[in-house]
């Protein structure tokens, strides 16, 4: 014990210490000039817009100008006593400038709920009590036990003191602690003025601990209330540089809340930890969620263990019962306590979906209207170009393809335009019907049309008359095409006409012998074609031989193949001459 108790609260002098002197007049302006500081950071904080921290900082900066008050005036007082009474009374600052310091701080950092009414009247009424217990110290001994120094004076201390400096510490401690863990996440004037606060926390803190630990004085006296300098010019510093309590850092906390996009906070077992108001609408969840796990079918949960942030395409969660669509972003919480946990933000892209589906369908049904366009087109062409029986080329086909083919024929390269017209054809029709009439022209159209080759075409040119085109063709090779065709008409004849020997008559022109133009050859084998008709038809003639010699006959029909064949009568049948 480091002092001895005298009854009714005074104490005795155990050393006297230093003399009155130098000590008194240099300190007590430095902290009157502290003071003045403390009351300009008061006004300021009057005057600032509502912000956190804002009023319980203004309670420290309040407090402590009541502690370097009560040191100026114990530092002035002659006597003992006076000296003691204005220690004691220092305590009502003592404890409440670092109690709402801290508050202040922790306000600051995001942590609101210090702040509110009850803990702030907590505050206030621990500092009274705490101010209290020293006024009446003489009685219980709790805070001073007894005086070692008469002249500062300073003393041996009781176990309330001990409590109250640890409680001090520690809460000084949380709050340094919590807001340091805020400023990873805090925008640089932020960090400025948390580390502005952390410095106005530690100095005096550090002079504070640096007193009581290791003796350190100024002035030869305890260093805190002069420390409370760097206190308030670290605040003036951070209110002029960093806008404290003109733009506090809780825009952030404030996006959150009215964020139209739902946040919510998951561990990996599905436990809510956080989320916003928009959130709230979600389905699954209600004002309530927060602390309640979300069932293992919850579209959300199928994104606890993924991480989005590098994905360039976005995940799309639907909600059914909601009918909508949210595009989910998810990051990876690494704070504190937060491992393994992740911030899932939801924006709803329901109308961008449907206008993309719109989009989509509309482009589908283009692409369907298109298709069936070109299918139709090409239908069209189809039928402009083709016969839609026979399905060889039409007769105005002919007129635009063959002209360039003929002009280029040569005497080394002619071009053979064969006219083939089916012999007695009327009859069978007549006997046999309009239907096997057809049946007869799609057959002779598929031996044509069978045996092109190359640049080798076939038109239907009239009713039952085709016409061929052979380019690079001799007249040797256009007849031996025309007893290739009757040989093939020959043995695939229609069931329908089992029996009937079909025949054909050709006339052929060669270009360009028989000229270079469409119309000059078809002439010329349309003539040829008449001489096969007139001289007993199933031949082929070339045009510009002699008649004679240059008839080809086909097999004879009476006699035709194996003498089953009946010939189509040519009985009754006049053909005119031209
Ligand atoms: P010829 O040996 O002199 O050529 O006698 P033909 O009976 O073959 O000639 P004609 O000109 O007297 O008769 C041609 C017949 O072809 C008349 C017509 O009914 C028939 N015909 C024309 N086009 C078609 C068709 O598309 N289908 C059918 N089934 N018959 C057709
Ligand atoms: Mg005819
Ligand atoms: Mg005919």
């Amino acid at each position: 014990m480091a002092g001895s108790e005298m009854p009714g609260g005074a104490m005795e002098l155990r050393s006297s210490g230093m003399p009155e002197g130098l000590t008194m007049h240099y300190s007590t302006p430095a902290l009157l000039v502290i003071a003045l500081l403390a009351v300009l950071v008061v006004g300021r904080i009057i005057r600032s817009p509502e912000a956190p921290g804002r009023m319980a900082f203004g309670l420290a900066a309040v407090a402590s100008v009541w502690w370097i008050a009560m040191v100026v005036l114990r530092l002035n007082s002659e006597e003992l006593p006076d000296k003691v009474l204005f220690s004691r009374l220092a305590w009502f600052g003592i404890i409440a400038t670092p109690l709402f310091w801290s508050a202040g701080f922790l306000d600051h950092a995001g942590f609101s709920q210090v702040t509110r009414r009850l803990p702030i009247a907590l505050m206030l009424a621990f500092s009274g009590l705490a101010g209290f217990a020293a006024l009446t110290d003489g009685y219980h001994h709790w805070i001073y036990t007894g005086i070692v120094n008469a002249e500062r004076p300073s003393f041996s201390h009781g176990w309330l003191f001990y409590v109250l400096l640890g409680g001090m510490y520690l809460f000084m401690l949380l709050a340094c602690l919590m807001s340091i863990s805020q400023l990873k996440r805090a925008s640089r004037l932020h960090r400025r003025q948390m580390v502005a606060l952390l410095v106005a926390t530690c100095v005096p803190w550090g002079g504070n601990a640096a007193f009581h630990l290791f003796g350190f004085r100024l002035f030869n006296d305890d260093p805190t209330p002069f420390a409370f300098s760097a206190t308030v010019l670290a605040v003036l510093f951070a209110h002029h540089r960093g806008k404290l309590f003109i733009a506090p850092p809780i825009a952030r906390d404030v996006i959150f809340s009215i964020l139209p996009d739902p946040i919510v906070v998951l561990e990996p077992s599905g436990l809510v930890l956080e989320m916003n108001p928009a959130a709230e609408k979600l389905t699954g969840f209600s004002k309530e969620t927060v602390g309640t796990k979300l069932p293992p079918s919850h579209p959300l949960i199928a994104f606890v263990a993924r991480d989005t942030t590098n994905e360039a395409r976005k995940p799309i969660v639907h909600f059914e019962a909601m009918q909508k669509i949210f595009e989910v972003s998810i990051k990876p919480l690494e704070q504190w306590g937060r491992q393994g946990n992740v911030m899932i933000v939801l924006r709803d892209v329901t109308a961008r979906e449907a206008a993309q589906k719109d989009l989509s369908d509309a482009g589908q049904a283009l692409k369907l209207r298109l298709e069936e366009n070109l299918r139709l087109q090409e239908q069209l062409e189809q039928q402009a170009f083709h016969d839609h029986l026979t399905g060889l080329f039409n007769r105005r086909h002919a007129s635009t393809v063959i002209p360039p083919l003929l002009s280029r024929a040569r005497e080394s390269a002619p071009v053979s335009l064969i006219i083939v017209d089916l012999d007695y054809f009327k009859q069978v029709n007549d006997r046999y019907g309009h239907d096997v009439g057809d049946k007869v022209l799609a057959t002779f159209a598929r031996i044509l049309s069978e045996s092109l080759h190359g640049p080798e075409m076939a038109f239907r040119y009239g009713g039952e008359e085709f016409l061929v085109v052979l380019p690079a063709t001799s007249r040797e090779s256009a007849l031996e095409r025309c007893a290739q065709w009757r040989h093939e008409l020959a043995i695939r004849t229609v069931a329908e006409l089992e029996g009937v020997a079909l025949s054909f008559s050709a006339g052929i022109a060669i270009a360009p012998e028989a000229g270079t133009a469409l119309a000059d050859c078809a002439k010329a084998a349309d003539i040829a074609l008449y001489r096969s008709k007139i001289s007993g038809r199933n031949k082929d003639t070339v045009w510009g031989e002699h008649l004679e010699g240059m008839v080809r006959e086909g097999p004879d029909q009476k006699g035709s193949a194996d003498g089953k064949q009946r010939p189509l009568a040519p009985a009754g049948r006049k053909i005119a001459l031209p």
